[in-house]
């Protein structure tokens, strides 16, 4: 999970100056207005190899009232949802009663705080930081200025130094879009494999030792790199030492586990069984984005053709975002139409989207479409970020989301697919309440 960083302070403080350098984007309003009210806004961020999400939590009235009612409403949640929080205060202003309101607030709440007195430049740092010392919070102390980007990297470094470096995503370029070839057995696996890897303009290349796993085939098509994990086990070398079935669960498994796309196959013929659904449902809740192909669709009756349809209609009904194929691996006729699938289920099941656009859609979907009042009390969902990728997790905040139904959360499901255009991929929602 990523770190949260709250930034607190009085309005004109350079709370959005801030959360602009961390972003690097222009969304949040910078202007010489005080009291200028503003949404809390969310962005993402990253200090060298730690991504943190910044919440900038606007600022209000400039009365002790206003500060009192600012602390209440906007502060304390921000501060609840954050790990860490900067206060923020102006070295040019001086330490104001307000500030020292806030400090007492903070030392009530439980989160670790850090003082940064910004807008130093042009004065003298000592001089300037030294009426803030009375707020008893020196060793937390960082000198900044903001507009100048000045003291921000170390204050990063220190702030975020006890949070994990992000992990290593699965290099793709190296080995493309890995595809698993999974199915029953007879459904036509194998015949697939070679006809994906004997088209026209396909370059396999070497492939690796004969091991009772998974085959690993890297190809190039149209300039493009994959690799193919082969559960058939087609390609592999030295058959004569195989002496067991080529269909292995296990194997199966494995291969979904470490794919980024899985190509289900069935037949068509033999109609959807139990089996293959087990299959698919193993995929999918692996995380895995899946390319569905009805295999041996040539040489049917028409009557047949439509009752496999509908056979399908009804068992593939849960998951409408789920292309499917109807194919001929014996032909060819149809393969070819695989690869754009795959390419559209692999961009969307790592599809990055920031936590600004992602809240936005959040908060376009509660309005269209409140989530029920539970005990007489409106859930209230907040904001959205990315959680990871492949599969793609939506982390909602919020209060009362352990209340969130299943329709609703479908719902929301529903409304992220249709929006970000996601296609073959599962995702996640994960909610998290912060009251
Ligand atoms: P917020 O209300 O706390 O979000 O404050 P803003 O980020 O909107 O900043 C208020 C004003 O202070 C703006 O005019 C900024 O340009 C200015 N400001 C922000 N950071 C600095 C800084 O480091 N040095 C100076 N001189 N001005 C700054
Ligand atoms: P695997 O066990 O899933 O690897 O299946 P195979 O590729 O070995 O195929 C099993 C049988 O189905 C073989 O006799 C294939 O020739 C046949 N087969 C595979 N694909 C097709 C197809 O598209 N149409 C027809 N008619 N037969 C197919």
């Amino acid at each position: 999970m990523k770190p949260v960083i709250a930034l607190i302070g009085r309005p004109n403080v350079g709370k959005s100056t801030l959360f602009n350098q961390f972003t690097r984007s222009r969304n949040a309003l910078v202007a010489d207005m005080p009291g200028l009210t503003r949404d809390r806004q969310y962005g993402d961020a990253k200090h060298e190899n730690k991504s943190f999400i910044v919440i900038d939590t606007g600022g209000l009235g400039e009365s002790d009232e206003g500060i009192d009612a600012y602390m209440a409403e906007q502060s304390r949640s921000a501060i609840q949802e954050a790990d860490i929080v900067l206060f923020v205060v102006d070295a040019r202003a001086g330490l104001l009663g307000s500030d020292q309101m806030i400090a007492d607030e903070l030392r009530r709440q439980n989160k670790p705080f850090f003082l940064v007195v910004n807008k130093i430049d042009g004065l003298h740092e000592e001089a300037a930081a030294a009426e803030f010392h009375r707020l008893g919070l020196s060793e937390r102390m960082f000198c900044v200025a903001a507009s100048h980007s000045r003291g921000l990297r170390q204050l990063l470094s220190d702030v975020l130094e006890p949070f994990p470096e992000d992990a290593e995503d699965a290099p793709v370029e190296e080995t493309g879009i890995k595809i698993a070839i999974v199915g029953r057995p007879n459904v036509g696996k194998s015949t697939l494999v070679n006809r994906l890897l004997g088209e026209e303009r396909v370059v396999v290349y070497d492939m690796p030792g004969t091991t009772r796993d998974s085959i690993y085939i890297p190809f190039e098509r149209q300039g493009r790199k994959y690799t193919l994990i082969d559960t058939a086990g087609v390609r592999r070398r030295g058959k004569v030492n195989e002496t067991v079935e080529k269909f292995s669960v296990i194997k199966t498994l494995q291969a979904i586990k470490d794919a980024h796309v899985v190509v289900v196959v069935v037949d068509a013929r033999e109609g959807i069984v139990d089996q293959d659904l087990h299959m698919l449902g193993f995929a999918l809740e692996s995380g895995r984005a899946v390319v569905l192909a009805v295999n041996k669709w040539d040489g049917m009756t028409e009557y047949d053709r439509t009752m496999v349809k509908q056979a399908m209609q009804l068992r593939f009904d849960f998951i409408p975002y789920v292309k499917i194929h109807l194919i001929s691996a014996l032909h060819g006729t149809g393969v070819g139409d695989l690869y754009p699938s795959i390419h559209r289920a692999f961009e969307s099941a790592t599809l990055k989207i920031n936590t600004h656009r992602l809240t936005q859609i959040l908060q376009d979907a509660v309005e269209a479409h409140q989530p029920p009042l539970v005990g007489g009390r409106r859930i209230k969902l907040r904001y959205a970020h990315m959680g990871g990728q492949n599969p793609p997790v939506f982390v909602i905040h919020g209060n009362q989301t352990e209340s969130v139904s299943k329709d609703y959360r479908r719902y929301l499901e529903n409304v992220f697919r249709k929006v970000l255009k996601m296609q073959g991929t599962p995702i996640r929602i994960e909610f998290r309440t912060s009251d």
